[in-house]
């Protein structure tokens, strides 16, 4: 091999990131570096905590997940037991304020549904079963060798003795996540004065996996949208359908309005919701799990590309480069997403080229761009949220996404343009096309829904549910 690549963390983004630069570069020997022992199969691991919560792979990500892999991904998943769900058709959802969406013949936008333990494990298996130049091993990245015009490789600690110390490397990626350590590591090799903003409306995902119940295989993925424009803390709630015939079920609340990890608080929550489908829906079911709690949820967004001095040589993707509040799931399609752009820009100039990293990391932020401005103009209106005083800016984009949301309960091409947007699919302006924004001006042209839009065969799921959850035997 005539050029090192070091991926730091093998989480989501430093799969894809390694998948880019071993395709991309197949004589490059791509070294991917976590501080875990990775598990042999779709298990939970410390150092990606949030796994144990809903992971909504949205189309953006999974189509740019298609590029990285020969034979693609989304077969691959399903093959493993992921469920594919179509925003248009096989969702129910409950908006802040305008009734329930309408569901449409129309299977346009689908997203992947599955543990993020699944994923990972699918991924890995995909990445190292396709690239004879791809290592992973375990070692824990403690700062970056180099000088603020190039980095070299990076100082590691708790690694195998074939990689010592110090790892050089002609190409380093960071995707060591929500918790990495860059700033401090930039700042040691001379590169300082990163611009960072940070919007945290403090959300609390609560999750408990439960037995799906028999007969409610087909049930659609249900969720309760939380309210940003009451003035009252967010309250949300959903059922995900999941590999192993298992429903996921996530609670979300913002500061003020978190929901409790005990399993019968964590029920009396879900039943507090404007509507109790969620809470009918499971108050019988068989749970598998405890409540499991995570309070990362922040949205921090890092400028690298802004920066005036930027080495060559370093890129930064997915939670490392930007983080948003995960009730609209578009993590891990950022990072997807970054992945091709690295992987389409490599293929292109090569790993040497002068100022690829830069040009990247452009790239980069326009993906993060939308995902931030879909999450921040909401969270920005949640009481005591910190760090977000609204920018003229985020009260416009939060006016249009209200109304494109409104419209998008009965207008199917409002609901083209809004599942296109925060599928990441389409940036903004997808909403400007003329159906969307005349839908968006007039309104839905149908009627507003007050109860969920269910099938006969649904009714009758919820009511079996229901009538047996009122038995004395059933379980909370
Ligand atoms: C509660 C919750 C729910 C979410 N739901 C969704 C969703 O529905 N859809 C979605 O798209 N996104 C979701 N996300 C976001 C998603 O989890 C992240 O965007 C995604 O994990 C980013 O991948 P990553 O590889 O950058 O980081 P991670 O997946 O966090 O991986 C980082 C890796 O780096 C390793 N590491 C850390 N430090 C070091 C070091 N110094 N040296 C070596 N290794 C190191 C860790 O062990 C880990 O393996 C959610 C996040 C949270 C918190």
């Amino acid at each position: 091999m005539s050029q090192k690549a070091v991926v730091i963390g093998a989480g989501i983004g430093g799969l894809l990131a390694a998948a880019a630069l071993s395709r991309a570069a197949p004589e490059t020997e791509v070294l991917v570096l976590d501080r875990d022992v990775l598990p042999d199969g779709p298990e939970d691991r410390r150092g990606v905590p949030q796994g144990r919560h809903a992971h909504l792979l949205m189309a953006g990500g999974w189509s740019a997940m298609e590029t990285l892999f020969e034979g693609g991904m989304r077969e691959r998943l399903l093959e493993a037991g992921a469920r594919e769900i179509s925003l248009g058709s096989g969702m129910l959802a409950l908006t802040p304020d305008a009734g329930w969406f309408h569901r449409y013949r129309w299977n346009g936008s689908r997203m992947i549904t599955c543990t993020r333990a699944l994923l990972d494990w699918v991924v890995r298996d995909a990445l190292l079963a396709q690239a004879t130049n791809v290592s992973i091993h375990r070692a824990t990245v403690e700062g970056l060798i180099g000088d603020a015009r190039r980095v070299r490789g990076v100082r590691v600690s708790g690694a195998d003795s074939v990689l010592g110390t110090q790892v050089e490397a002609d190409f380093v990626v960071d995707t060591s996540g929500r918790g990495s350590h860059n700033l401090r590591w930039l700042r040691d090799i001379g590169v300082g004065g990163v611009e960072e903003r940070k919007v945290d409306c403090g959300l609390t995902n609560a999750t408990r996996i439960y037995r799906t119940p028999a007969g409610a295989e087909s049930f659609p993925l249900t969720m309760l949208q939380a309210n940003p424009y009451n003035g009252r803390p967010g309250r949300s709630a959903m059922v995900l359908p999941i590999e192993g015939n298992r429903w996921m079920v996530s609670a979300g609340g913002t500061r003020g309005g978190e929901p409790p990890s005990d399993p019968q608080g964590f029920l009396k929550y879900i039943f507090d919701l404007p509507h109790p489908i969620v809470g009918r829906l499971i108050a019988g079911a068989e749970p598998l799990t405890d409540v499991a709690v995570s309070r990362s949820t922040s949205n921090v967004r890092r400028y690298f590309e802004k920066s005036p001095v930027w080495p060559e040589r370093l890129l930064v993707m997915g939670d490392a480069l930007a983080t948003f509040n995960p009730a609209y799931g578009q993590g891990m399609s950022v990072a997807a997403l970054g992945a091709r752009d690295l992987f389409r820009t490599l293929r292109e100039h090569g790993v040497s080229s002068p100022g690829l990293a830069r040009r990247v990391l452009q790239d980069a932020a326009r993906h993060v761009d939308t995902a931030w401005s879909t999450a921040v103009a909401m969270d920005v209106l949640y009481p005591d949220t910190k760090g977000g005083t609204p920018t003229l800016a985020d009260r416009l984009a939060t006016v249009f996404a209200r109304r494109l949301t409104q419209a998008a309960t009965g207008s199917l091409q409002a609901a083209a343009a809004l599942y296109d947007i925060t599928s990441l699919t389409a940036g903004p302006t997808r909403a400007l096309r003329p159906g969307a924004l005349l839908a968006t001006l007039n309104g839905s042209p149908l009627p507003r829904l007050t109860e969920p839009p269910l099938l006969p065969s649904e009714r009758r799921v919820l009511q079996r549910l229901t009538e047996a959850a009122a038995q004395p035997h059933a379980t909370p």
